[in-house]
């Protein structure tokens, strides 16, 4: 099995085009036949950037945060950060960069890589552990797949005995 490892964006001119049957370009985002002969991917600037959206962590790493109201999906914690104000005075501020954008199910182990679903907002201690999970899961689904592939190439051949027994059943 492939690791496929996190893109972060996909660059727009690498997605692949859809067309219909008369070679009519066929918009990425909503579906519509494009009219504008220049464009090949998107009708217009709204699908563009849906489509930037879908296809890019920090895009989506940005509305998650906003949805989930800069809170860690799984403790609930929002972490924040001491200031000192000019007075002296401490002021806890909003810390947005313990907060990480994490794939529920990892993309090696299948998980979407910019599905909404498949994303949420953690908190970096709930990220450590996930991603001690995670590197656990991806290690044993690794030792699964070598077994199934090694019984695969030592596969025993059926014994004869079979045969005889399907001859006659077949008769
Ligand atoms: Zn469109
Ligand atoms: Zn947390």
């Amino acid at each position: 099995m492939n690791l496929l490892r996190r893109r972060g964006y996909i660059p727009m001119s690498s997605y692949k085009t859809k067309q219909d049957f008369q070679g009519n370009y066929i918009c990425l985002n909503c579906n519509k036949l494009i009219t504008n002969k220049r464009r090949k991917r998107y009708c217009d600037d709204k699908c563009r950037d849906e489509l930037w959206t879908k296809n890019n962590h920090v895009w989506l790493r940005s509305k998650l945060l906003c949805d989930c109201n800069h809170t860690c999906q799984k403790c609930g914690k929002k972490p924040r950060k001491p200031f000192t104000e000019p007075d002296g005075a401490i002021t806890q501020y909003l810390d947005d960069s313990k907060l990480i954008l994490d794939h529920k199910i990892p993309i090696a182990l299948g998980g979407e890589e910019f599905d909404e679903k498949n994303l949420w907002i953690l908190c970096s201690d709930c990220n450590k552990i996930k991603t001690a999970e995670d590197a656990k899961n991806i290690a044993k689904h690794r030792r699964r797949e070598k077994g199934r592939r090694d019984k695969w190439e030592h596969k025993p051949e059926i014994p004869p005995i079979i045969f005889h027994i399907q001859e006659k059943m077949d008769i």
